[in-house]
């Protein structure tokens, strides 16, 4: 049984950080024929081609939902919009030298009926409290968790491993982007709240703080405030955005909160170097040029590709 009686009130904050000059997240939420939409993106790429893969995703994302049929199956929109910003994020890069190679994270949320349905894509998360405990509802898509699956790995060494911030998969950088949707829906009740955020809180802040903040009695507007305040103060050296909804009602008996999903890779999947290197984004510090991605993506042979390979994980190790 669901909580049918709720109101959920949201705030959101997003600040350039301490270091970037510019803002490449973006956040936006509102009401679809579907339900409320709540959306968090984290761009990368180029000199402006982060703030635009970025905003290409809230738009497409928000202009599909906005032409949803109210009783259309929220996964299958989902993962459609997803795929579709996919395409079009990596055909504009394709087209136009200035955003060559861009592309963003997107973590997104539709409630309808009380049931809020997740999907993720990269390393921005979604967090969710429920009786001062904290779920985390998204697995990152990123080559250190990928080595974590594989059982290459330990979640210690991956952590805060420097190499932590390689994507395996993105919006817009590769046409063929693995989105990732939470098994079931989420059932809420009065008390829940989630957090949709960027990794410019997550590599600052750590979740004993996030669980602090989120288990308090503040409004979501002062949560959002804190959380930014505290990645600010502990260096603040990436665009940091917050999006807090917190579910007022009764508190009712519900599902437990779903556990996400990420099968450990096969391991041909392991292998196949070519995806991840030739596919693999960096955020920061530095981009693979883009002569060098060409080359790979049009004549990286196995040799080449597995010498990278060899290569990087020397340099994880
Ligand atoms: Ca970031």
């Amino acid at each position: 049984m669901s909580g049918s009686q709720l109101i959920f009130k949201v705030a959101e904050r997003t600040h350039v950080g301490r270091v970037r000059r510019i803002n490449q997240d973006d956040v936006w939420h509102g009401q679809t024929p579907m339900g409320f939409f709540y959306v968090v993106a984290d761009g990368m790429g180029g000199h402006a081609g982060g703030e635009v893969a970025s905003n290409l995703v809230v738009t497409l994302l928000m202009k599909r939902a906005a032409k949803s049929d109210p009783n259309a199956d929220p996964v299958a929109i989902m993962k459609d919009a997803l795929y579709r910003a996919n395409i079009e994020i990596f055909r504009k890069g394709a087209l136009n030298p200035e955003l060559y190679g861009m592309g963003s994270t997107a973590v997104a949320v539709l409630i309808r009926d009380s049931k809020a349905y997740i999907a993720h894509v990269g390393d921005s998360r979604i967090y969710m409290l429920r009786d001062d405990q904290l779920h985390r509802l998204t697995i990152d898509h990123t080559l250190v968790q990928m080595l974590v699956d594989s059982g290459l790995m330990t979640e210690d060494e991956a952590e805060d491993h420097p190499r932590s911030h390689i994507l395996n998969s993105a919006v817009g950088c590769h046409p063929d982007a693995v989105v990732d949707i939470l098994p079931e829906p989420v059932y809420l009740t009065g008390g829940d709240v989630l957090l949709l955020c960027s990794d410019g809180l997550t590599g600052m802040v750590d979740d004993k703080y996030i669980r602090e903040v989120l288990a308090s009695d503040l409004d979501p507007d002062k949560m959002c405030g804190f959380l930014v305040d505290m990645a600010l103060k502990n260096g603040g050296t990436d665009n940091v955005t917050v999006q807090i909804i917190k579910a007022i009602g009764d508190r009712e008996s519900v599902r437990p909160v779903p556990a996400p999903r990420h099968e450990p890779p096969p391991p041909e999947e392991v292998e196949d170097t070519k995806r991840y290197i030739v596919g693999a984004q960096e955020k920061r510090p530095r981009r693979m040029p883009p002569w060098l991605s060409v080359t790979l993506g049009s004549f990286g042979g196995f040799a080449l590709a597995s010498l990278i390979y060899w290569l990087m994980l020397r340099l994880l190790f």
